[in-house]
């Protein structure tokens, strides 16, 4: 069975009997998605091996099962008309498993270039005629003998792991050959891309939502500032995109996701440069961090995107009603400085700053570099979200 079911009807939400969508992967994502689709009637399967996770507390049903079980995933076809996946290392194998029974999206063959950098970037480079924006130089680094090949041109550089890296993690700065080895010694043997170190100006992301129709949605462009490779603000709309930066992003973000035609929310990082040139960084197949502002400040959060692009509605509309800051909320917080003692985090002061919208995911232990929830801060105009981000900054000890 391969998937056909672009021409079926929208999988309206009903009460008898229920009509139920999944969700592959049980964090915070997955979490803000069941909400998203409660809102709208649906009920909600998570399936994830983790017993007490954030999207368990509020799904109708936990499948607790490792993502390939494929009894585990046979229940989860049999049980809803749609699933999607929160967590983009779910296994090609396993969203084959569910397209090949029910609707999927996004789709397997999606999932797996963005699981992949060398296919991403592969894929970057195929559709850059259309979007007119390309990946950074690189070089793919498989064995030992590749980093001979390298040209002196790569460096200063990152090596970055083609698989599971995330949040700056399997990455490394290099700017030789030698410490390039011995970067790629440190990286257990797994295959690499080498990137060249480019001059940032700033970073964006651009949240894109396609639905069954083919009909494609670009929210606002999204200034992103990462701290020790964790993303730490998003600010929309971005104070430094102007008009052309962001309408190369736009019609790029458009352009790859037609190529890709994909359905549900993308999210794709691009690199501004310091000559204005933007370069297209990554990937994600699902909602992500610096699209969490859409809850609060956009007219159809990005999750509630995601449920009607899964569920073959028409999308929603992505107006920005107000301009927004994010502020990710790691588990550091709830320790005191430079310390181990742990302490609870005044939230009481964080509700009470005008427009400050808590969000906590409900983690059961916070850890430092845990992401444990966020806040957003929605105000007429930035400059005043920027100074309740700096009075919750200075209630949670943050260092601005
Ligand atoms: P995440 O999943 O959190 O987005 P990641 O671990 O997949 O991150 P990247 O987004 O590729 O990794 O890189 C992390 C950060 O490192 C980027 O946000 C950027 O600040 C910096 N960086 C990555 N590649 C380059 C590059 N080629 N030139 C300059 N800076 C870079
Ligand atoms: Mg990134």
């Amino acid at each position: 069975m391969k998937q056909t079911f672009l021409n079926d009807a929208p999988l309206i939400p009903a009460t008898t009997p229920a009509t139920w969508l999944g969700v592959m992967g049980g964090g915070q994502l997955g979490r803000m998605f069941a909400h998203a689709a409660q809102a709208m009637g649906y009920k909600v399967a998570v399936l994830e091996p983790a017993e007490d996770c954030p999207a368990a507390h509020v799904a109708e049903r936990h499948i607790l099962a490792d993502y390939d079980d494929e009894i585990a995933l046979a229940e989860m076809a049999a049980l809803c008309v749609a699933v999607t996946t929160e967590f983009e290392n779910v296994s090609h194998h396993s969203l084959a498993f569910l397209g090949d029974r029910i609707f999927i999206a996004p789709k397997a063959a999606c999932v797996s270039i963005a699981q992949d950098r060398i296919a991403e970037k592969e894929f970057f480079t195929q559709c850059g005629v259309a979007s007119k924006v390309l990946p950074a130089p690189y070089r793919n680094i498989a064995s030992p003998a590749d980093i001979d090949s390298v040209p002196a041109d790569l460096f200063p550089g990152i090596l970055k792991t083609v698989r599971l890296g995330y949040d700056g993690k399997g990455q490394a700065r290099v700017t030789s050959v030698d410490e390039l080895r011995i970067a790629y010694a440190n990286m257990s043997g797994v295959q690499c891309v080498l990137e060249k170190m480019l001059p940032l100006a700033y970073e964006i992301s651009v949240l894109v939502a396609r639905g069954a129709d083919g009909r494609a949605l670009v929210y606002p462009i999204a200034e992103n500032v990462h701290r020790d490779g964790i993303l730490f603000t998003t600010t929309v709309p971005g104070p430094n995109v102007g008009a052309e930066a962001a309408e190369i992003a736009q019609n790029a973000a458009l352009a790859i996701i037609d190529q890709l035609g994909y359905v549900g929310v993308l999210c794709i990082e691009f690199f501004v440069l310091e000559d204005g040139a933007l370069v297209v960084n990554e990937m994600a197949p699902r909602p992500h961090n610096s699209g969490h502002y859409t809850i609060d400040a956009c007219i159809t959060s990005q999750f509630a995107q995601q449920v009607r692009a899964m569920a073959r509605l028409p999308l929603g509309d992505v107006r920005q009603h107000s301009p927004a800051i994010m502020l990710n909320i790691l588990g550091d917080v709830w320790f005191e400085a430079n310390s181990d003692q742990p302490r609870e985090p005044a939230w009481d002061q964080i509700v009470a700053l005008p427009g400050a919208v808590l969000h906590l995911y409900g983690k059961a232990e916070a850890r430092r570099a845990r992401k444990m929830g966020h806040i957003t801060f929605v105000a007429p105009t930035l400059a005043q979200a920027n100074v309740q981000l700096t009075a919750a900054c200075a209630i949670l000890g943050i260092d601005l």
